[in-house]
């Protein structure tokens, strides 16, 4: 039976290189491992879960698939899923808000050197996500904005490098604003509706006025700027 992933898990997966050894954190049923072993894209995969609940449903998940030989699954918190043997060379974190992201990365660096790329798809706090990137010698290769289910999503793909953000870059994604497709017009013209909407509804004197004020001028700043 073929594995049918959403479009935001889908985006994921073509991030992952061809031939790869994949240490996916937060997996969850172990869709995405499960997706690219039967799409023959990894050489080896573990799906790791903190909670005895997902991480019940990815090993059975991985056995009713037919994979198990090709994948461990493990419990554990975090990086500490990386065993220096398994030669993992991509580490996927997904799914999770950014500062959870941030602090699994945070709690496991010194394990991240053998590893290539990191694909990260946080459901908020994206900058960040980038600032830990730039501050622990991560270059972001690639970005993706997605709409699924309503919702925007952003993957970061980041590879060891060197790279200065700046605060735009931070909250907009040095490469989708660089690109700008047309989603990424779509989610900060509709983030920047419901800021009017905010500053609107404040009362003349409120202080946090200008804070909204300044927030409408960046999206306004970024999204006409010319590529
Ligand atoms: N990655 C999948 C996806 O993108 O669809 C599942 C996302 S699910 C919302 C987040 C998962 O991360 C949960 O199953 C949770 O148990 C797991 N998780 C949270 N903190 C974790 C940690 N420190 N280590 C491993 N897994 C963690």
């Amino acid at each position: 039976m073929e594995l049918r992933l959403s479009p935001r898990l889908k985006a994921v997966s073509e991030c992952v290189p061809q031939g790869s050894r994949l240490l996916d954190i937060g997996s969850d049923h172990a869709y995405l491992p499960i997706f690219l072993l039967q799409n023959h894209q990894l050489d080896f995969a573990v799906a790791s879960e903190v909670a005895a609940g997902p991480y019940e449903a990815a090993l059975k998940n991985m056995t009713e698939y037919g994979l198990a030989d090709k994948a461990a699954v493990r419990l554990a918190d975090g990086l500490a899923a990386l065993d220096a043997s398994d030669q993992i060379s991509v580490v996927s974190i997904c799914g999770m808000g950014g500062r959870l992201i941030t602090s699994i990365l945070e709690a496991g660096k010194q394990k991240l050197a053998p590893v290539s790329r990191l694909i990260l798809q946080p459901n908020n706090c994206e900058d960040t996500v980038r600032s830990w990137l730039a501050a622990n010698s991560f270059l972001l290769k690639d970005e993706k904005l997605i709409k699924d289910s309503q919702k925007f999503y952003e993957i970061l793909v980041a590879e060891p490098g060197k790279m200065e953000l700046s605060s735009q870059d931070l909250r907009f994604g040095p490469i989708l604003r660089r690109e700008q497709p047309a989603v990424f017009k779509e989610k900060w013209l509709t983030e920047l509706r419901k800021l009017e909407t905010v500053l609107s509804e404040l009362p003349e004197e409120h202080t946090e006025r200008a804070v909204v004020s300044q927030k409408i001028k960046a999206i306004k700043e970024v999204v006409n700027e010319s590529k």
